[in-house]
């Protein structure tokens, strides 16, 4: 039995009022997630009785950090299904963990790399900054639906294909993308592919073998974690063929003026002191997410999604955008011609907290043939009467129209 009352309990930031007048309904978890008491306090624990530098001390407090800080990678590791810890790099965020395989990959001019047109700009400018070594784009449509068109994703494929680049989950359409076969048909043409998994790992089980995925990225503070720390999962073969990516300590074996060799796997790709207690409230986060059950939480999450599009749809002029099924928690919408960011300011003045614009999306604007819209977006401390708040919030607002 889920129980979101007391799940509420353990994020004191919930409890807050919003212009001394509302209570706080947050709405805006695809941007970032609140914190759970229990990430904090063991960040705090760690600062207040653990802190030194990782890896290199031989002193007691160098060697309890860098335990904690390894067991974190090994948290991740199970909680993402890979094989080995050799293929868990901690990076600060989704971005960064794209941005390191973009800049690392081994391409030559003239190689093609395939995204979708509803990705979030960080996968999308990442390959467009490889243009300079010849690197091209191609570009999976959706349909009208918000869906990958399969048809033309197969007929991208040719002899310059080197990489697939995809979200697991949309942030603004919130379509949950057929990964397995995404995955399936670049193996078939012997190409590896990323997942980025921003909008996924928090709501949903992910194993990246049983996917099959050779690189898997997503954030810490989207799963309930502190910010600045992210992971980027790559298959040990695939992490091997790509070059580091920052120089600097923590990723060298041997530096000389003539010859410097690198670090085995995973501190290949982690220059530089890592934020080890960022990786802390990480390991805190995903244990606590792994205490009440991805299954229930995505349960709780469908229902609620479920629950909010019904319920939206009694709004007169309502639109709201992306597929009716695959749908995951987030949803995005226009009420007749209110702008936006209008609606959004006047939600927020009644304590209601969700994301207006384009959302880092500006392609997949574009195909809507909007300039942006109003995302609610949901997390596992959400409630039905949130949503009733929502819904009874944009119809006062349209009313004002
Ligand atoms: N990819 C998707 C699908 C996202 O939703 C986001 C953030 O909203 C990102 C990538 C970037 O994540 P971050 O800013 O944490 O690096």
């Amino acid at each position: 039995m889920y129980d979101v009352e007391q799940v509420r309990a353990d994020f004191p930031i919930l409890a807050r009022t919003i212009y001394n007048k509302y209570p706080l309904v947050y709405l805006d978890n695809g941007a970032t997630t609140q914190k759970p008491r229990q990430v904090v306090e063991a960040m705090t624990e760690e600062y207040y009785n653990v802190n030194a530098n990782v890896h290199r001390g031989v002193h007691f407090l160098s060697q309890q950090a860098t335990e904690l800080h390894e067991a974190s990678r090994e948290t991740v590791r199970k909680f993402v299904g890979a094989a080995s810890t050799r293929e868990i790099i901690f990076t600060r965020g989704t971005t960064e963990s794209i941005n390191l395989v973009a800049a690392c990959f081994p391409f030559r001019k003239g190689d093609e790399v395939i995204v979708s047109e509803m990705e979030h700009h960080s996968n999308i400018v990442s390959w467009q900054l490889q243009e300079r070594r010849g690197v091209k784009l191609r570009v999976i449509p959706i349909t009208d639906e918000g869906e990958l068109c399969l048809d033309a994703y197969a007929s991208l494929f040719n002899e310059h294909t080197r990489l697939v680049s995809v979200a697991h989950v949309s942030n603004v359409l919130g379509t949950v993308n057929p990964v397995k076969t995404l995955v399936d048909m670049a193996h078939d043409h012997g190409v590896p592919i990323l997942i980025d998994g921003a909008q996924s790992a928090p709501h949903m089980a992910v194993d990246v073998q049983a996917l099959g995925c050779d690189f898997f990225a997503f954030s810490g503070h989207k799963v309930y974690g502190p910010t600045g720390v992210g992971v980027l999962y790559g298959r040990e073969e695939w992490l091997d063929r790509l070059s580091p990516y920052m120089g600097g300590g923590e990723m060298i074996k041997n530096v000389s003026f003539e010859r410097t060799t690198f670090n085995e796997l995973p501190f290949k790709f982690e220059a530089g002191t890592p934020d080890y207690v960022a990786t802390t409230g990480l390991a805190r986060a995903i244990d606590y997410v792994q205490a009440l059950g991805m299954d229930q939480i995505e349960a709780h999450e469908r229902d609620l999604t479920q629950y909010a599009m019904e319920q939206m749809m009694l709004v007169p002029e309502m639109h709201i955008y992306g597929p009716k099924q695959h749908h995951d928690a987030v949803v995005s919408f226009r009420v007749g011609n209110i702008h936006p960011l209008d609606m959004g300011t006047l939600l927020d003045r009644l304590g209601i907290a969700i994301r207006t614009g384009h959302h880092c999306a500006e392609p997949l604007m574009h195909r809507l043939g909007t300039e942006g819209t109003c995302r609610a977006s949901f997390g596992l401390y959400n409630t039905r009467a949130e949503v009733d708040a929502l819904v009874k919030a944009i119809d006062r607002v349209r009313g004002m129209f």
